[in-house]
């Protein structure tokens, strides 16, 4: 019989569950295994979920028993850069060790396609903007380096027991639903769209600006953020493609635009109408002045076509979840 099911794992999570949206709009078959402890079973009604935690390689095992899958998506990370550096042992045992049990269940029951979620954190310090993929390698903190341990993990299997794989590397991922229906839900929320719409509803202190004094054009940092339904479709893209027999391949996903934090801060308070309280602080230890990727190759060879390309766009989504979740999934 022809295994096609995709187990999401981590696809109550933010980016998980905008997936898990795109997968029962095209009526793809799949199945989310999430702990829960980060995701949301609110993000996801309409989709089966099996409750478990990467960690455990027994329930793990039970998953691949019961169920016909034939490709695995992976967003069961954890994501904050500054715990990673004081907790690195947390993210080693998760973001790596977890993704091994994972591809050891894999393995045990012949799955050979994986679609992993990577971060633009691999490159460390870019050398140079646009970053492509054959940027050096080069990660600045242990959340990059479980991400980077993992690429290159996945790597060496494929070599040599055959797993297939698409590693997708994220840049800034923000916005939301453009129905409002699920959003970005943090806690803590540190990411600079979704926290500056709190701030501007005073649900969070006042936003900091995190270094003024950087070389770009207005001293804060440019970053490339992409709207996760962009890098739903790049997902459901990267599957395709392995079920066609593709061969492993890395890719970026950025618009290739820069912007600053105080071009994100406008365009938050130009969509919301409301001011966002904010003050000017040293810069966060770890920040590149700029990130802004090259994703020439996953336009090229996975006919990745981006639609919401746009930073209000981006943010009017945001605050249309928002607006609908004042206090997130928790009510
Ligand atoms: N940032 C900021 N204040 C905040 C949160 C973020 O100035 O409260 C800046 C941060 O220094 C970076 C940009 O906003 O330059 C994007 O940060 P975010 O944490 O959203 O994503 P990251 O680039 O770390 O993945």
């Amino acid at each position: 019989m022809l295994r096609r099911m995709i187990l999401v794992v981590g696809g109550a999570g933010f980016v998980g569950s905008h997936i898990c949206k795109s997968l029962r709009a095209q009526n793809i078959e799949h199945l989310v295994f999430d702990n829960l402890e980060k995701g949301h079973s609110q993000a996801i009604v309409g989709s089966q979920l099996a409750v478990g935690d990467i960690r455990d390689p027994a329930t793990l095992e039970r998953v691949f028993a019961d169920n016909d899958i034939d490709t695995v998506m992976h967003f069961a990370a954890y994501i904050e850069v500054g715990e990673s550096v004081t907790d690195p042992a947390k993210y080693y045992r998760n973001n790596f060790q977890g993704v091994l049990n994972l591809m050891d269940a894999m393995r045990n029951h012949r799955v050979e396609q994986f679609v992993f979620s990577s971060t633009a954190a691999v490159y460390g310090e870019p050398k140079y903007v646009p970053i492509d993929e054959l940027h050096p390698k080069d990660p600045t903190s242990p959340y990059g380096e479980t991400k980077w341990n993992v690429e290159r993990m996945i790597q060496s299997f494929g070599r040599a027991y055959g797993l297939r794989s698409v590693a997708l590397r994220y840049f800034n991922a923000a916005g939301a639903s453009p129905d409002g229906s699920i959003g970005e839900d943090h806690d803590p929320e540190t990411h600079l769209i979704a926290r500056a719409l709190l701030a501007a509803m005073g649900k969070v202190p006042p936003l900091t600006i995190f270094g003024t004094d950087y070389d770009t054009p207005d001293g804060t940092c440019l970053r490339d953020y992409v709207h996760v339904l962009d890098l739903a479709q790049a997902h459901i893209l990267a599957i395709k493609h392995l079920r066609s027999g593709g061969e492993s391949r890395q890719f970026n996903l950025g618009y290739g635009n820069g912007f600053s934090v105080r071009q994100v801060i406008n365009a938050v308070e130009k969509v919301t109408g409301m001011e966002v309280p904010k003050s000017e602080g040293p810069r966060r230890e770890g920040d590149p002045a700029r990130l802004i990727a090259s994703s020439t190759k996953i336009r090229e060879e996975l006919g990745w076509n981006p639609e919401f390309n746009d930073l209000e766009t981006i943010v009017s989504h945001a605050w249309k979840w928002r607006q609908a979740f004042p206090n997130g999934y928790g009510l």
